[in-house]
């Protein structure tokens, strides 16, 4: 690709100004702390967004120049928008990637692409997390072993009331005993997007080497195709008939 890919990082950033733990961790945000290393690849430029800001930072601006959103919530789901959701959602549909982290599988924008519930197991006793990789040929996974550790995970576990993937890339199993289907590919539309399980908010997550491959290896796999609209609606045969 010769232009490079224009990623947002969306953040509610509440924990991290209220949480004096979480604040020492990620002092300028987890969406800071995403485009410090995403803006190390030189074929990314990078931009933060958060919930605070005039239309949560979404103006239909920012969204036309975006060509991947990343997506971090946990607390404040309830207070996006209907009508920027409704706006990321149209832009999904007409091909931006939408890579959702860790609590965003409970973001309005997440279940309205899935249609379910996205309701899952949890329990946040620091537990190990072994990430396998179960999908060897995908993007995704670049630069990956069989599978890599989190030390300290918080757990989700199954049932994870989702549409079956597209293409499951991670299966994470934890200390406890559950497992976790953590890496999830699906389209929408001509959009994209991934879903990708760790990231608690007081673990050092996002600063693992590993977190940020897969990170951007999915900005990567997420980046729009550049091709003419798909047209629709009555057709004239292309034949003579
Ligand atoms: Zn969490």
């Amino acid at each position: 690709m010769s232009a490079r890919i224009r990623v947002t990082a969306w953040n509610e950033f509440r924990h991290e100004q209220h949480d004096q733990a979480v604040k020492e961790l990620y002092p300028d945000g987890i969406h800071t702390a995403i485009t410090d290393f995403l803006g190390t690849a030189v074929d990314m430029e990078v931009r933060t967004a958060t919930l605070d800001q005039k239309e949560h930072g979404l103006t239909d601006e920012v969204l036309a120049n975006t060509d991947v959103l990343t997506w971090w919530g946990h607390m404040a789901h309830g207070e996006v928008n209907n009508e920027i959701v409704d706006k990321v959602y149209k832009r999904v549909i007409e091909g931006m990637g939408l890579i959702v982290l860790h609590s965003g599988h409970f973001s309005k924008i997440f279940r309205k692409l899935m249609g379910t519930t996205c309701e899952l197991k949890w329990r946040e006793i620091a537990e190990k997390e072994r990430v396998w990789v179960i999908e060897p040929g995908h993007p995704i996974v670049a630069g990956l072993g069989d599978y890599f550790e989190i030390p300290h995970a918080e757990m989700y576990g199954e049932r994870f009331d989702i549409p079956a993937p597209e293409t499951l890339v991670f299966i994470s199993w934890f200390q406890g005993g559950e497992v976790f289907r953590s890496g999830c590919c699906y389209h929408r539309g001509q959009g994209k997007i991934f879903y990708f399980q760790p990231g608690h908010e007081s673990f050092p997550i996002y600063y693992q080497p590993e977190i940020q491959t897969v990170i951007k290896n999915a900005v990567r796999w997420a980046a729009p195709v550049n091709r003419t609209k798909p047209t629709f609606g009555n057709y004239k045969p292309l034949e003579n008939m």
